[in-house]
């Protein structure tokens, strides 16, 4: 099995070099990743520039880019062979609910989706790269079952509560959870008196009913989402075609 691997929190964060670690030993993997700390960037690609690749001493490729960057360079010209799956993480935060559409984690997974690739993001609940070697190990378990039965390519999203591995709970399919909107944003000035804005964090949990990420994790089961990415509204189509009728 070849594994590509990438994320949004830069190619030395403790996450990224855990997970590479673990599936080593499972499989032949490729590490291609932020050089920065690029959380936050979605699936935005860098268009106004060429982007460098550089191989970094642990052999990680290290690209001045975002995570989506690096996993379409990967797919469609730096790599001379198709991964069996691309992973994603591990992120330090959750990425649960509306966090899915602004996560730079769940953007390099979903590149890989997007080129036919099966694709896993891990993103660990919390800060501070605490319990990171159980994370790591549920990762590699996640990545062993394979997953046969999925219609392919499948992209899943996996949040892992931020505990010891003895204290997780079971793997838990669920769906996303959804976000109060964001914290306001924090107005300021700037050392010359310029007026500057620093966005807030993410709202807290609105729908956090049973079956969500939000309440799987809560409870201490490592979450598993299966995404899409078609977001058209279904029912406002009708709505819509009926309102033009
Ligand atoms: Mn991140």
């Amino acid at each position: 099995m070849k594994i590509l691997i990438s994320n949004d929190d830069g190619y030395l964060a403790p996450g990224i070099v855990a997970l590479a670690e673990v599936l080593a030993s499972i499989a032949e993997v490729v590490v291609i990743a932020p050089d920065s700390n690029r959380s936050g960037s979605s699936n935005s690609l860098t268009l106004d520039r060429p982007l460098s690749v550089y191989r970094a001493a642990n052999g990680f490729f290290a690209v001045n880019g975002t995570p989506t960057d690096c996993v379409h360079i990967a797919l469609t010209g730096l790599l001379d062979y198709t991964p069996d799956l691309v992973v994603s993480g591990i992120n330090q935060g959750q990425n649960m609910g509306d966090d899915t559409l602004y996560s730079g984690t769940v953007a390099a997974a979903t590149e890989g989706y997007l080129f036919g690739v099966p694709s896993i993001a891990f993103s660990q609940v919390g800060y501070g790269w605490t319990n990171l070697d159980a994370a790591a190990r549920v990762a590699r378990e996640i990545v062993l079952r394979r997953f046969d039965t999925l219609q392919k390519p499948y992209l899943l999203n996996v949040n892992i509560p931020n505990l010891a591995y003895e204290d997780l709970k079971p793997l838990k399919a669920t769906r996303l959870g959804k976000r109060h909107q964001s914290e306001p944003v924090v107005k300021t000035e700037d050392p010359r008196g310029r007026e500057i804005f620093w966005i807030g964090p993410a709202g807290g949990a609105k729908d956090a009913g049973l079956g969500t990420d939000f309440d799987a994790t809560a409870n201490g089961h490592v979450s598993i989402t299966p995404l899409q990415v078609d977001l058209t509204h279904r029912q406002q189509l009708a709505m819509l075609e009926s309102a033009l009728a």
